[in-house]
């Protein structure tokens, strides 16, 4: 069981006048100048079809990246078809090759495509260089590097024996294909969902998001070159309901492996649930979902961390994060000092095309996200119990623009401060001071997500305090830091109450739902 040590992949700084600057923008204006014909990948096949789409950048919608083939039903069939064939060899394959071909695909990455694979993450899906780093370079390779070590960690563990007796257990992969179905925010998610359940023995059938796909077949053509065998992992390109009605009433649904909205999986849930009675065994539900992630700041709170904390928390691509920070709590003694330095910090603040490095902010992902934040916005400043703070502007006539937007809200409960946006809207509750008691009941009790979340505090007995009450608030809890950026290995991802099943991505814990143990007792 002797595999190489993961560290963290060390990110890239892009300074202006360095190498790797200079090697991303040439990616970019390769990418630019090309249309790529994107095909589903099936059985090792490249499937095109009649019906293309096209793929534009999401701050530049009228220039086409290229275009994708969408498939059908059959497309979806022949996707289980080839999973299950190629099973029989992948499972048999020693754990050993299963973890070289992703050690290798972890190094291509981080070598001979990181740029390549950035630039499509920057221009695809609208994210700075700095977020594309930290995404489609440095979190992959860590999920591929991190969990080729608890497999072997998981192999490892077997039960006790007795005199005359050998216990085994046998981690086997789910009898029938796993379904990986990926969100558009993260290229590293869109990639560890059918890599994790594929490296523990499983073949998947992977469905990415739309707006995801044209990253999505950079991550193809690494796995393909990493040695990932024809069948193991499939990529079709159907729409969620043609896809659903297939994978769910196949007898051989063994899992799926989701990372989407809380409405999708709960339909999905309850799905599988009517299906029940079609499969060979229960499948595994793995899912994280929703978030409405919070920053609470007690009055001891170091300011200047504190608006760092909400800029970042909040604005990072555009926060288009179930991790972002969208409603923060602020005591009422500190609140005017905080809202000067927020204020002034987001007038430092640029927005525009991902392609100018100095940009902080980018467009949102399509047109629907956009409306939908659009419709919030206008929403809170018609609410008499809501004030803007800044931002609250919005724009699609070139990119799908909205500023950073924060709002004071006098209602713990108003619409932006209990719903899910996923856009760059944060909105503030002021509290008293002196009732701190009061604001962890607020925070604990007005959302019915809990996916991440925060206490600012120099107070020792403050922060204690919070991260008591607010046990079941977040599955990721951050004590002084913002509630975003989980670093593999570092901070395992994940949350309960709506937002998921908390089986904590790139994890050991992630990594036994993909399997099915076997003991084998043995008497001599
Ligand atoms: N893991 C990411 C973070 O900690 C968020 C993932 C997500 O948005 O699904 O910021």
């Amino acid at each position: 069981f002797n595999v190489p040590t993961p560290i963290n992949e060390p990110i890239l700084s892009y300074q202006p006048g360095s190498a790797e600057r200079e090697t991303l923008k040439k990616a970019i204006e390769a990418a630019r100048a090309t249309q790529v014909d994107v095909p589903m990948f099936i059985g090792g096949e490249e499937v095109r079809t009649e019906k293309k789409h096209p793929m534009s950048p999401p701050h530049d919608h009228q220039h086409i990246l290229g275009y994708y083939h969408e498939g059908d039903a059959g497309h979806v069939q022949q996707a289980i078809d080839a999973a299950l064939a190629a099973k029989p060899e992948w499972e048999e394959l020693t754990w050993e090759h299963r973890a070289s071909i992703f050690l290798k695909a972890a190094d291509l990455i981080a070598g001979p495509y990181r740029a390549k694979i950035n630039a499509a993450t920057m221009l695809g899906q609208s994210k700075n260089a700095f977020q594309a780093e930290i995404d489609s370079a440095c979190e992959i390779v860590d999920f591929l590097r991190f969990n080729v070590s608890y497999m072997t960690e998981i192999y490892k563990q077997q039960p006790q024996s007795a005199p005359g007796v050998w216990n085994r257990l046998e981690q086997r992969p789910l009898e029938g294909f796993v379904f990986a179905l990926t969100p558009f925010n993260f290229t590293a998610i869109a990639g560890n969902l059918p890599t994790s359940a594929a490296m523990m023995g499983n073949t998947i059938v992977w469905k990415a998001s739309n707006t995801q796909i044209y990253s999505a077949n950079v991550l193809m053509e690494v796995f393909k070159e990493a040695g990932v065998p024809d069948g193991v992992i499939n990529l079709v390109h159907v729409d969620g309901p043609t896809a659903g009605e297939v994978i769910f009433n196949h007898p051989e649904f063994a899992g799926i492996h989701f990372t989407g909205s809380t409405g999708v999986f709960q339909h999905i849930w309850k799905t599988i649930g009517e299906n029940i009675h079609k499969y060979k065994s229960y499948p595994r539900i793995v899912g994280e979902t929703g978030g409405k992630d919070f920053i609470l700041a007690h009055e001891s709170a170091d300011i200047d961390a504190l608006v760092v904390g909400l800029v970042r928390g909040a604005f990072e691509f555009q926060g288009q994060k179930c991790s972002a920070c969208s409603r923060a709590y602020i005591p009422h003694t500190i609140w005017e000092e905080v809202k000067e330095k927020l204020t002034a910090t987001l007038k430092t603040i640029k927005m525009g095309p991902t392609e100018d490095f100095s940009n902080f902010v980018n467009a949102v992902i399509d047109e629907k996200s956009f409306d939908k934040i659009a419709k919030y916005i206008d929403g809170a400043k018609e609410n008499a119990m809501v004030e803007l703070v800044a931002g609250g502007n919005y724009d699609k006539s070139k990119g799908y623009f909205v500023e950073p937007t924060v709002f004071l809200s006098h209602d713990p409960q108003s619409t932006t401060m209990v719903e899910e946006i996923f856009g760059p809207v944060l909105t503030i509750y002021v509290y008293d001071a002196n009732d701190f008691d009061m604001a962890l009941e607020i925070v604990d009790q007005t959302s019915p997500y809990a996916l991440t979340g925060a206490i600012f505090s120099q107070d020792r007995y403050a922060a204690s305090k919070a991260t008591k009450a607010l046990k079941n608030a977040a599955g990721n809890f951050y004590i002084n830091d913002k509630c975003t950026g989980a670093v593999v290995g570092q901070q395992p991802f994940g949350g309960g109450r709506a937002s998921g099943t908390n089986d904590k991505a790139g994890s050991m814990i992630n990594l036994l739902r993909w399997v099915s143990p076997r003991t084998i007792k043995e008497t001599f």
